[in-house]
């Protein structure tokens, strides 16, 4: 039996989640959290019935403990309660399911708590790449990636040992190939992007997620954001790691080794196939869904980026290489230009305005600890809350 904790579990990747434990009898469900979808909470509580749970404010915890006075929960609220999830004793991993750099706490906590993680919150490794990633190492846990590029890519690793022999040869990469669907807008031109909608933005073509990701998907920052994840997960050079567009998603990453051979993890676009990679990680379960039928694809489309278009990736390509605090502020400047696009506050390109001109005015803190990285995420907020009043 594997006890998981979700943090996000109301979430797209939280209930994809919950879908695959209801298909396996030996995983088993020990603390879950959300936001403010705590009617939905309240279900999953009572099919789950996790020891711990916890939402945003302490008046909708309140609430819940009334609803939930004939389960046996602990009903927290706040950073605490995320952080009592994510360290629940009897968890052995931890879904990092929430979006946002809200993230980067509670998947520090499960680390500190000795918790392997199912990484899909892809801002903390953003912003906190460094900390998490030696955090990891000194607890010898292990990060499993969630995302579906990480996945595919990690996937592609598993022949980089040798098969007869016991001990890793670990062969060295020299190139990720970190595939994109292009989003909604592929094609267009800048002029084009000036008066698109939220609506708009919000129909991915082939994948069907949570709001932010897909507003991100649209502006590539999704695709910048996943290139620094992949360097951290990976130990790549952020030059190492190239773009390709693959509008089919079919191609979900793909790694090149030093004698230029090509490994890639190809399907159906569905994410329960990496959730479950990582809960059962190295096993291999059955999963049901569509299966990838190549006698149906005429072709395989592959094409760069428009970088001089989509910003998203070269923004994220220099706060790495700057790195310090600045991924945090590409990041935060991100999270909040987002939100006020979806508020309907800012139009679709001043996305990219709000990253540059917070990047231009930020002044990087090196190696920078956790209190340096909130601090940058603060500064930040304020920083674009004055010069948009967004
Ligand atoms: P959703 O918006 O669908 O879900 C987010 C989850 O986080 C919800 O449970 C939400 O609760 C919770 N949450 C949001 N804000 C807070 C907060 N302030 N305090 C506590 N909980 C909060 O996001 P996704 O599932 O799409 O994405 C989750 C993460 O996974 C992101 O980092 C995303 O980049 C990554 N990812 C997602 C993929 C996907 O297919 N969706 C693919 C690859 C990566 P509530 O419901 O109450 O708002």
């Amino acid at each position: 039996m594997k006890n998981i904790s979700i943090i996000g579990s109301t979430g797209s990747i939280g209930t994809q989640t919950l879908d695959i434990v209801r298909a396996n009898d030996d995983l088993k469900v020990v603390a879950l959290s959300c936001g403010k979808n705590t009617k939905l909470l309240e279900e999953q509580i009572r099919e789950f019935r996790p020891v711990v749970a916890a939402v945003s404010d302490e008046s909708a915890a309140e609430d819940l403990r009334v609803r939930l006075s004939d389960m046996n929960v602990r009903i927290l609220s706040g950073m605490e309660g995320l952080k009592a999830v994510a360290t629940e004793e009897s968890a052995d991993m931890v879904v990092t399911a929430i979006v946002g750099m809200i993230g980067v706490e509670p998947t520090l906590a499960a680390i500190e708590a000795g918790k392997d993680i199912a990484l899909a919150n892809k801002e903390t490794l953003v912003t906190a790449g460094h900390l998490v990633m030696k955090a990891a190492r000194d607890k010898g846990i292990r990060i499993l990636p969630v995302d579906s590029e990480h996945s595919a890519i990690f996937q592609s690793l598993q022949g980089n040992r040798s098969f007869f022999e016991a001990g890793s040869i670990n062969n060295r990469l020299s190139r990720i190939l970190l595939t994109a669907s292009g989003g909604p807008f592929r094609g267009r031109t800048r002029e084009e992007l000036s008066d698109v909608t939220v609506e708009q933005a919000l129909k991915h073509p082939n994948w069907s997620m949570g709001p932010k990701i897909t507003i991100d998907s649209a502006s590539m920052v999704n695709k910048g954001l996943e290139v620094i994840e992949a360097h951290w997960l990976f130990d790549t050079d952020i030059d190492d790691i190239e773009v390709l567009i693959q509008p089919q998603s079919i191609i979900h990453s793909a790694v090149e080794y030093e004698d230029g051979a090509i490994i890639a993890q190809l399907g159906t676009p569905d994410m329960k196939l990496p959730i479950q990679y990582a809960l059962f990680y190295p096993e291999r379960r059955y999963l049901a869904g569509e299966r990838l039928d190549f006698t149906k694809i005429a072709s395989i489309e592959i094409s760069k980026p428009d970088y001089d278009t989509f910003l998203g990736i070269p923004l994220a390509k220099k706060a790495s290489r700057i790195g310090g605090t600045m991924p945090t502020v590409m990041n935060e400047a991100n999270e909040h230009a987002v939100a006020a696009f979806l508020a309907g506050k800012i139009k679709f390109l001043e996305i990219y305005d709000m990253i540059e001109y917070a990047m231009s005015e930020h002044r990087v803190v090196e190696d920078a600890a956790l209190s340096e990285i909130l601090a940058a995420r603060d500064w930040t907020d304020e920083l674009l809350r004055r010069k948009y009043n967004a």
